[in-house]
């Protein structure tokens, strides 16, 4: 019996992850390359292309046919047109990136924003229920709001910068050109840079330092109450719009466990006088939430349903 089976890519900004998942839920293949950032957007586009053809050619025709391919990336991603409208860390504009591996695999593909594609992997494969709302906390911040298996993605395609709400007015500048948004207080780079310039320590803390040093380390203490603070009142406002059933917390600060999740739901409750805060929850998926993401959009450009569970990675290639 051949098994029905997707491409899926997960493009970071240092590395790019695959899979090629079945139609039975069993991970066939998983490669990983590294994103070469550097060598320009054209590099990074080829290297794409090139790792979802390997993956594809694990697919033996006696055994699995490949259906679909999808991709999730960061940046401002126009999933209708299947268009990378701007990646500043990859060096991409205007990428048809979805044309290019419907072209080179031969089969439908689909692209999304990372966020929106770990955020809709935590709702399918997390167990999160109708309504979640995803935050992923790392270099910078993204969120996802998944409703009954469909994640907004804007009248352009730029729904889920939680990381760009100004948190404070006149607040410090940001990248992006505003000042006082979520992302200079509360993002992974934002507590290390904010510990690093605060205790006067050379260079740059990873955030995780700081958290290893709360509750002996007044700074640390600060720079973390600063984080959850800013994250409270963006997460405030968030529930007033969006009215979440749970709100998931992933990226590399989420790993911080209980440190962050019990100040922050002290904090958002204080912040919301007259309705109860939604209940905030870990993300369970880690690093796979993206490539699990890409495989999701995957099975919709195929025009056939997901698999209820993806059974842990069997081979690495
Ligand atoms: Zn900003």
């Amino acid at each position: 019996v051949t098994l029905d089976a997707v491409v899926a890519v997960d493009v970071g900004g240092t590395a790019l992850k695959g899979a090629l998942v079945a139609a039975d839920g069993s991970v066939v293949a998983r490669r990983d390359a590294p994103t070469p950032a550097a060598e320009g957007g054209e590099a990074v586009a080829h290297a794409v292309v090139r790792l979802a053809t390997e993956l594809a050619a694990v697919a033996g025709p006696a055994s699995t046919r490949v259906v679909a391919a999808g991709a999730v990336t960061a940046g401002h991603v126009d999933t209708s047109a299947g268009v990378v409208r701007f990646a500043a860390n990859l060096g991409w504009k205007d990428l048809p990136l979805g044309g290019l591996l419907a072209g080179a695999l031969g089969v439908p593909a689909a692209i999304d924003h990372d966020a929106r594609g770990a955020g809709l992997a935590e709702a399918v494969y997390g167990g999160r229920g109708a309504d979640c709302l995803f935050v992923a906390l790392g270099t910078g911040i993204g969120a996802a709001h998944v409703r009954d298996g469909r994640v907004a993605a804007g009248a352009t395609g730029a729904a889920g910068e939680l990381g760009h709400v100004p948190v404070y007015p006149d607040g410090d500048l940001c990248g992006c050109g505003q000042r006082g948004c979520l992302e200079v207080y509360a993002s992974a780079a934002a507590v290390g840079r904010r510990y690093a310039a605060a205790s006067g320590k050379a260079g740059r803390a990873g955030a995780d330092e700081v958290v290893a040093r709360l509750g002996r380390d007044p700074v640390a203490d600060r720079v973390w109450a600063d984080a959850v603070e800013a994250l409270a009142i963006a997460l405030a406002t968030s529930t007033l719009i969006l009215d979440p059933g749970v709100v998931v917390l992933g990226g590399g600060l989420g790993r911080a466990g209980r440190a962050l999740l019990d100040p922050l739901e002290t904090r958002l409750a204080a912040r919301l006088a007259w309705r109860p805060p939604p209940p905030v929850e870990l993300a369970v998926l880690d690093t796979d939430a993206g490539w699990l993401g890409a495989s999701l959009r995957a099975w919709e450009a195929a025009g056939s349903g997901p698999p209820a569970r993806v059974t842990p990675v069997t081979r690495v290639v």
